[in-house]
């Protein structure tokens, strides 16, 4: 009897691991986010003063992605696009979420109900999903994190916090952190709070296919940096320049973290890892550095929409490459979507791509010929090289980003036909997408248009 008991658990277990070895696994996604950091300010992309070993290392394992852009230079309407897939613009979501404006609707203050996030995509295909801090989708309840496809959530609904403390009744930057798994602990420093968060997700959902949002706020306002940190930079003269470099090194740490638990849980092979700024650098307002792109959050000259971009896959995608075709944060959505199984239908359209036929040459296109954007009183296109900004105050400027990276050139007048061209594309995708949902207020337009005649700095400095 104990003879034929144990030949049959044997059958069991070798059933049993044939069909495991039949089904491959979903892969894992960690969708890491920075929050305002500019382009040059990762030594991976030339900063001589912020070094960033572990976001360097996440690309020189990976791929750097030379022309990354966002679909939007600010951050609400840029996580909308990220988290769909799809281009806010198609759904009203133009502008930042401030408070309501007179006559527009707060139900409609958020991402909208009738948009799915990758979240509640992955979530029907078998994923754990986690939020781990920055939300900015919505306040009112039928836009909390909760209800759009993230079974765990540890941060806050706002666009921002305070990076030292909350307050149980506090608004605004200091509102208390939302946890549904635990009681949260207080506030340290939010970045390693964060941090710490993240690797605890990954400890906990090794054995399941999980999709983690790493939603820092580093290193948007307020300038908040751990004194340890900025000892580390007191040679840095400008005091918001020492602190903004002190923020995006503990952000580095804390990525540093999150890869070291991926391999220490024996998960690289099976977790595909994406560090991106939700936009530029705002170079007024966090002393960000956007070298040698011009412009900054905000505006869209490529300092605002164009983007540190970086997948990692160990031994799925190249080691150590850039990929130097445009490609947009709207393509996360498609590439994670299609790697989980998921199936691309009529009812499910991205704007965005699967980037990895793109990356192992399977398809030799490029994953865009085209682009627009839409924001506020600005649109522009980008054709080939070819980039039509067009702004209420003043003639459409055009530059050709494979000679004038800094967009120091307009040549809209000694190109008239490609200029007219390029202008009724424009216009006409304009016309033929929604009004915005919501409005930011009229002073964000002036303001707007100031920034395209400001000037930033354009080399590294040492
Ligand atoms: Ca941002």
């Amino acid at each position: 009897m104990k003879q034929k008991l144990t030949l049959l658990i044997c059958f069991f277990c070798l059933t049993g691991s044939t069909l495991f070895a039949q089904t491959p696994q979903k892969p894992n996604f960690i969708l890491i986010v920075a929050d305002d950091l500019g382009f040059a300010d990762l030594s991976l992309n030339g900063s001589k003063q912020i070094p960033t070993p572990n976001i360097d290392r996440l690309a020189h394992e990976g791929i750097n992605f030379t022309q990354g852009y966002v679909s939007a230079p600010v951050c609400s309407p840029s996580r909308a696009g990220l988290l769909t897939g799809k281009h806010q613009v198609s759904f009203g979501y133009d502008n930042n979420l401030a408070n309501n404006q007179p006559g527009f609707d707060p139900e409609f203050l958020g991402l909208p109900v009738t948009q799915k996030t990758i979240a509640t995509r992955l979530k029907s295909l078998g994923y754990v999903t986690g939020l781990i801090g920055k939300w900015h989708l919505g306040y009112e309840p039928q836009f909390h994190p909760l209800k759009r496809g993230f079974d765990e959530m540890w941060g806050y609904t706002g666009g921002g916090h305070n990076y030292f403390t909350s307050k149980p009744d506090g608004k605004g930057y200091d509102a208390p952190i939302e946890c549904n798994y635990k009681t949260p602990q207080d506030i340290t420093y939010i970045t390693d709070d964060k941090g710490d968060e993240c690797v605890d997700f990954v400890q906990r959902h090794k054995n399941e296919p999980f999709f983690l949002y790493a939603s820092f706020n580093a290193p948007h306002a307020p300038m908040h940096a751990t004194e340890a940190d900025l000892e580390f930079f007191k040679h840095i003269k400008n005091e918001k320049r020492r602190k903004y470099c002190a923020m995006v090194y503990r952000l580095d740490v804390n990525v540093g973290r999150i890869m070291e638990t991926v391999e220490k849980e024996g998960l690289t092979e099976n977790t595909l890892i994406v560090f991106i700024s939700d936009n530029g650098g705002p170079v007024d307002s966090n002393a960000s550095i956007n070298a040698p792109l011009n412009g900054q959050k905000g505006i869209l000259l490529e300092g605002g929409i164009r983007v540190p971009f970086i997948m990692n896959w160990k031994g799925k995608l190249a080691a150590g490459k850039t990929y130097d075709n445009p490609v947009i944060s709207l393509d996360f959505a498609a590439t994670f979507f299609e790697l989980a199984g998921g199936e691309v239908t009529d009812e499910i359209k991205f704007d965005g791509v699967n980037l990895l036929p793109y990356l192992s040459g399977e398809t030799k296109t490029k994953p865009h010929e085209s682009m627009n954007w839409r924001f506020t009183v600005s649109a522009a296109i980008r054709d080939g090289n070819w980039k039509l900004i067009r702004l209420p105050d003043r003639l459409p400027m055009l530059y050709n980003l494979a000679t004038d990276i800094s967009e120091q050139n307009d040549v809209s007048l000694q190109n008239l036909d490609r200029t007219k061209v390029m202008l009724k594309t424009l216009g006409d995708w304009d016309v033929s997408q929604p009004h915005p949902l919501f409005l930011e207020g009229a002073v964000w337009k002036a303001r707007q248009v100031a920034l395209y005649d400001a000037k930033y700095p354009l080399i590294q400095p040492e």
